[in-house]
């Protein structure tokens, strides 16, 4: 057998941190890798494969749609496009009613703060501390991790940081020259932090008094892994700019960008040569219907709070807190959460850092309640320290 591990590590510029495993199949909420070990997958993609792996509904979509056509250019009319776009202004808050189709969460975020700078005529924009928003430059300049942003300086002007559910830092932070504030609701690569509804009430409350645009970032939290279809419902949000993308398309590259009336396009001044091209377009068309036919976002909702009380029901002194909404969860240890991570794997299950000391599960919202539980004991045997393990 070829050793792809040591293949890859020849050839690649070395930019992400590796696990040691090479990953070949998945199917549903299980990944395999080439030397057959079997993985429950917590990370599915950093919550891209909400409706599962290799979805057979968005096989069939994407196998029907490379036979009629894959490349598009934005400068045409296309059928499956026109039919995206009028599914997801139907699932989004209603003041959103225009799209811009992308292919990934930062070219989302770099469209967005485009159309504000160009719509408001104004540049800066106002972010939160431990918000997270791309790596790309002008995504990179929205996120507020200082490690993240050493060393590629100078980055684009015009942002500012102020604490996350500090409605009164917001307020002094708002200038003339404010154009938009930027916000995820559950801040992800943060930690796994939900906003307070008062402070998001205040701030939507100031953005239509001072005329500011409120760009929602839900590219993790949208269709359907907080529990409701895009978490803006838990908190009656009706956003100026929402940019969603990693689990729009069962697992193909997308990203969207939905506008209300407020928002100008820049018409002939934007574009992506890829964005909204017909094959992921297909296969989004069909993970939204599966979203819909499945109430995922109930299933999300269900399933979250199972695994919660799953977790609740012992007492582990190393965990601090956990902070759940729907599928996305974060626990936070009292300890470095990188050995757990690593014990995890080693025992079938694969999760995700949230920093250095929060374990975070973003699985497929398609997975099983057993697996669920198979989950919620190996990481309690884990944080035990106790060899419980079965496999
Ligand atoms: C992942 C993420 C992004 C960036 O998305 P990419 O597709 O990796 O560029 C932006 N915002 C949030 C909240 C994210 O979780």
């Amino acid at each position: 057998m070829k050793n792809f591990k040591d293949l890859q590590a020849q050839y690649e510029f070395d930019v992400y941190p590796k696990r040691d495993i090479v990953l070949t199949h998945g199917k549903n909420s299980t990944v395999w890798d080439d030397r057959g070990n079997e993985y429950i997958d917590c990370i599915a993609g950093h919550g891209v494969a909400n409706i599962g792996h290799c979805n057979p509904a968005v096989i069939a979509a994407i196998e029907a749609q490379a036979k009629k056509l894959i490349t598009c250019p934005g400068t045409f009319y296309n059928d499956v496009r026109a039919q995206l776009m009028e599914k997801l202004v139907s699932i989004s808050p209603e003041s959103v009613n225009k799209v811009f189709l992308c292919n990934s969460g930062a070219e989302s975020i770099e469209a967005a703060i485009k159309f504000a700078r160009f719509s408001q005529q104004k540049h800066k924009i106002i972010c939160a501390n431990r918000g997270f928003h791309g790596r790309t430059l002008g995504a990179l300049s929205a996120t507020f991790q200082p490690a993240y942003k050493k060393d590629f300086e100078p980055l684009v002007p015009g942002f500012e940081f102020v604490p996350f559910n500090r409605f009164e830092k917001m307020l002094n932070a708002i200038d003339e020259e404010t154009a938009a504030i930027m916000l995820e609701l559950v801040q992800g690569e943060g930690g796994v932090h939900s906003g307070s509804n008062d402070f998001f009430q205040n701030v939507q409350a100031l953005c239509r008094e001072r005329d500011i645009l409120l760009i929602i970032d839900e590219v993790q939290t949208g269709f359907c892994r907080t529990g409701k279809m895009f978490a803006c419902e838990h908190f009656n949000l009706l956003p100026d700019i929402l940019c969603v993308a990693k689990g729009i398309a069962g697992g193909l590259p997308m990203g969207a960008v939905l506008c209300s009336d407020k928002v100008q396009p820049p018409t002939g001044r934007h574009g992506s040569t890829f964005g909204g091209n017909p094959l992921a377009c297909a296969a989004a068309i069909a993970a939204i219907d599966f979203m819909l036919e499945h109430d995922l976002a109930l299933m999300s909702s269900e399933k979250g709070a199972h695994l919660r009380s799953r977790l609740e029901s012992h007492d582990i002194s190393r965990i601090r807190e956990i902070r759940q909404m729907g599928l996305m969860i974060g626990i936070e240890l009292k300890e470095k959460v990188k050995p757990h991570l690593m014990t995890l794997m080693k025992n079938g299950v694969l999760a995700l850092p949230a920093g250095a000391t929060v374990l975070r599960l973003l699985p497929p919202l398609t997975i099983s309640y057993e697996e669920l539980d198979t989950v919620a004991d190996k990481i309690i045997a884990g944080l035990y320290g106790v060899g419980l393990y079965q496999k």
